[in-house]
């Protein structure tokens, strides 16, 4: 779980799950190195529908100890909206769970959601009327038109991290940045950068009005005992 803080505050609002092989052997594997492959192979439907669930009741354990809440976001891959279980599933997992929906928000990629737009939009639409949040994840690489965009049901917009991680580097990819920002304010979205990683980065961010962020600079991915031990502890301490 890699802690996701509100700009303004610095305090801690929401999680990303981020999933990890824990191999016999090879240790512990990330996921960049085995989704794609789950995504070739059509395992990604159980898988992702196993991390759903233990995540939400990692959120319940967590919310049952009165820890602060804070929105859990989960990743879903294009093939899992493809299957027509994934909506009854989620509607089981937090019904299992107890976790209340507004809690919970799904990042779709850009380059997902856009594969088959006409598709995708009713599935959103069921979830967005369940009151599940949703991101567009990598925003600014999946080329979605602006029409497509008023159409989608999200609530939030999070920036791909190329664009974060040149904001020191080249003025042109700071324009990006603040376009991105002022279309997400102007469609009232939530809007959040991954990948920050400098204090430079963080600040820029903070100025230009992002809401959230998400980074090495701020918190790494943490596993759940870390979550509680670091992230509880400094959600509260902030708090104050
Ligand atoms: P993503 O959704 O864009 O996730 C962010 C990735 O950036 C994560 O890599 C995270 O560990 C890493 N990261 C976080 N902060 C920083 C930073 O400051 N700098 C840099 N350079 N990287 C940072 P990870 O965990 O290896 O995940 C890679 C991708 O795998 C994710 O990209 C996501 O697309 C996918 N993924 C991860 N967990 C899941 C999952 O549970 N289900 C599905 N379907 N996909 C997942
Ligand atoms: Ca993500
Ligand atoms: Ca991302």
């Amino acid at each position: 779980y890699q802690p996701q803080i509100e700009a303004e505050s610095g305090k801690i609002v929401g999680m990303e799950t981020l999933v990890r092989w824990r191999h016999p052997k090879k240790g512990l594997i990330s996921a960049g190195e085995f989704i794609p492959l789950a995504e070739e192979t059509g395992l990604i439907s159980a898988l992702g529908e196993w991390i759903l669930r233990h995540a939400c009741m990692q959120l319940r354990e967590w919310l049952d100890k009165n820890y602060p809440p804070l929105v859990l976001s989960v990743n879903i891959s294009g093939r899992q909206l493809d299957d027509k279980r994934f909506l009854e599933n989620i509607r089981s997992i937090l019904h299992e769970t107890n976790v209340p929906p507004n809690y919970l928000e799904l990042e779709i990629t850009e380059s997902a959601v856009m594969r088959k737009p006409e598709e995708v939009i009713p599935a959103l639409e069921t979830l967005r009327k369940q009151g599940i949040n949703l991101a567009i994840d990598d925003f600014g690489t999946g080329h979605s038109s602006l029409n497509y965009l008023r159409r989608f049901p999200v609530n939030t917009l999070k920036i791909d991290r190329s664009f974060v991680n040149d904001i020191s580097k080249s003025p042109q990819d700071s324009i990006i940045i603040n376009g991105i920002i002022a279309l997400a304010k102007s469609l009232h979205l939530k809007v959040i950068a991954e990948g920050v990683e400098t204090y430079e980065q963080k600040m820029y961010l903070k100025e230009q009005k992002c809401d959230w962020l998400q980074g090495y600079y701020l918190y790494k991915p943490m596993s759940a005992d870390m979550f509680e031990q670091q992230a509880f502890f400094n959600a509260k301490v902030t708090n104050f």
